[in-house]
């Protein structure tokens, strides 16, 4: 039974890859709609595949570092940070809204969510430029704050809270409203555009400084999404299994998203926990 099923989910991710793999080709050729994003993203999402297809090596987990830097690079400092995630999000909600001319980010925000459903929380470990940038200042030696259950719960309330007055601005106003306020282009462009970003901008680097994430802890619709995503009963998530608590994994997870034999839903499936090679912890 247990086998079939592997199996089963074996023949999907592949059917996934394939998918995304023939999508990245066929926009190669395309001379169409926004050429350069659709390439782009169906790489992202080719590699999203791949990483979730061999999650469990250590071959793949030791090209993490080199995988964000490289997203951090092309996607953030050489394409602007431009058509983000977070552009894409907006889009979505417009679309839903009747805004048809933001389906591509309708089409984005859906595949993202299919593939996390399948191999969980990869796009935020592994491939978002937003986290790679905060992922790259934190200095984790030295500070690590919201350690604490009760914090961390407190911060997903703040996220929810945040979640809905975005859906509820970009509603009202019927436009993208988040990328004038955003500090990660201002970052990726190095050029600040007006005077929110004055005190947007040094906020993020400094609490990326003593925080971990911050900003996808606190504030990013779509780590709330797939907060949320890991509800869904048969989405993959991490998961310990015969853990002995030994609590060797929970010195690598700078989420603080293991608790004893347990795995928060703040898991954004880096695999850095997966370092001292126990066999306890799988999907
Ligand atoms: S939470 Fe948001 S900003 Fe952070 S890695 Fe995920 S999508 Fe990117
Ligand atoms: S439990 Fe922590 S270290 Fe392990 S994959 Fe999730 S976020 Fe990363």
């Amino acid at each position: 039974m247990l086998d079939s099923r592997n199996n089963y989910s074996k023949i999907i991710t592949w059917i996934v890859t394939l998918a995304v793999g023939g999508a990245t080709v066929m926009a190669c050729f395309s001379q169409t709609y926004n050429t350069q994003s659709i390439i782009g993203l169906c790489i992202a999402f080719l590699l999203l595949s791949i990483i979730g297809l061999s999650f469990k090596t250590n071959t793949i987990q030791n090209l993490r570092p080199i995988i964000l830097l490289s997203s951090l690079i092309y996607f953030g400092f050489v394409a602007g940070g431009c058509n983000c995630i977070l552009f894409y999000f907006q889009g979505f909600i417009l679309f839903i809204i009747g805004e048809t001319d933001f389906w591509l980010s309708f089409v984005v925000i859906v595949t993202v969510l299919i593939l996390s459903v399948i191999f969980g929380a990869i796009w935020c470990g592994w491939i978002c430029w937003l986290g790679a940038l905060q992922e790259f200042i934190f200095q984790q030696n030295k500070w690590n704050l919201l350690k604490t259950k009760q914090i961390r719960t407190i911060l997903v309330y703040i996220q929810t809270g945040a979640f809905v007055a975005l859906v509820l601005w970009i509603i009202f106003t019927q436009r993208p409203v988040l990328c004038a306020y955003d500090p990660f282009v201002s970052i990726f462009k190095i050029r600040i555009f007006n005077w929110i970003g004055y005190i947007t901008v040094p906020l993020l680097l400094i609490s990326s400084l003593f925080i971990y994430r911050p900003f996808c802890r606190i504030l990013c619709p779509i780590g709330w999404i797939l907060y949320i995503v890991k509800f869904i009963p048969f989405a993959a998530k991490l998961k310990l299994v015969e853990c002995v608590d030994c609590g060797s994994c929970n010195t690598y997870c700078k989420m603080n998203a293991i608790h004893g034999k347990q795995v928060d839903k703040t898991c954004i499936m880096c695999g850095e926990c997966k370092k001292e090679g126990c066999s306890a912890i799988g999907i």
